[in-house]
């Protein structure tokens, strides 16, 4: 086999014979850089002499480009943003916009503490209390379920039909809920911050009515006990000391208005208890379609103007998948 011969990587200067090589790197002129733009260095000329042919290596390969230089095109950027779980692309918007999300007790107690008040503060024995109708109460669920508040900070439902649960936002995260048990801890959540405040008050106020009027309010306790119990939850006076409780009726009549629950508990029957459900399940899958609307216009309208936020989706995507 023939030997290649001995090569100066410089300026391709060749000799089969070792000694001319040799010589060639003594020289005192330096070689010209007609092959390669390289210093001549002790190790190169070692090499050479060794092995005939020296190669330069490889460059290292370019480092990759950043992510968001490899795809920033407006249309990917969409459809990754239309792929999104709504709760995932909310926290993108809310990160990116500096809103802080409320948990819903929060959001919940912002909204209805107002009207809490009322009954709180309504102690005469002259004022009418103002009733509840069942129809309110429903009012109520689809007034805390929609999103008001502009910038997308009090988006703290989302009913997933397909799945068939809940997500419900508490402090630092959405707890994923089955239907049944999300939906009675969102009636609870209103029970305890505003409903209890109302039982109370219709219980007080059956203590000092004439007899007459007695009759009528504790038609009203009675249509509000069928009301909560169709989604098993308790009255006020069901707990001495219920947690979180901000009212609480005289002790005394604890035994007396328990007993009324339980009657009026026992005829409820199984497909009232569904059909109040569904209602829920239709006021939450309504507010839930809004909230996403108008959250996907805000991301959208986000994505047009803002060139820092296209990156942050793309950055943010980059990280997921790999
Ligand atoms: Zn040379």
């Amino acid at each position: 086999m023939r030997l290649p011969p001995f090569t100066c990587p410089v300026c391709n200067y060749q000799s089969t014979l070792k000694t001319d090589m040799r010589r060639h790197f003594k020289r005192q002129t330096p070689c010209p850089k007609l092959e390669n733009d390289i210093e001549l260095t002790d190790e190169i000329k070692e090499y050479v002499l060794a092995n005939r042919i020296y190669r330069i290596p490889a460059p290292p390969p370019p480092p990759p480009p950043p992510a968001t230089t490899i795809i920033n095109n407006y249309n990917q950027v969409v459809n990754i943003v239309n792929q999104m779980k709504p709760h995932d692309k909310l926290s993108c918007l809310t990160n990116h916009t500096n809103v802080e999300l409320l948990d819903f007790d929060f959001h919940v107690s912002k909204k209805l503490h107002p009207q809490t008040m009322l009954y709180l503060q309504d102690k005469s024995p002259d004022t009418e209390p103002e009733y509840l109708k069942n129809q309110a109460i429903v009012e109520i669920i689809r007034d805390v379920c929609n999103s008001t508040a502009g910038d997308c900070s009090d988006f703290c439902i989302i009913f997933d039909a397909v799945k068939q649960n809940i997500r419900i936002r508490d402090r630092y995260t959405w707890q994923e809920m089955l239907l049944d048990k999300g939906i009675k801890h969102i009636m609870s959540v209103v029970q305890q911050i505003h409903l209890d405040a109302y039982e109370t008050c219709l219980i007080n106020k059956c203590q000092v009515v004439p007899l007459c009027e007695k009759e009528t309010i504790l038609n009203k306790i009675d249509e509000y006990y069928a009301f909560i119990g169709t989604f098993n939850l308790e009255p006020a006076v069901a707990e001495s000391n219920r947690k979180g409780a901000r009212v609480s009726p005289p002790l005394k009549l604890y035994e007396e208005f328990q007993k009324r629950f339980k009657a009026v508990t026992e005829k409820l029957t199984k497909p009232r208890m569904d059909a109040a459900v569904r209602d829920v399940c239709k006021i939450l899958q309504a507010s839930t379609k809004r909230n996403i609307e108008e959250l996907n216009t805000k991301v959208m309208d986000m994505l047009r103007i803002d060139q820092t936020f296209r990156n942050a989706i793309m950055e943010g995507f980059q990280v997921h998948t790999m």
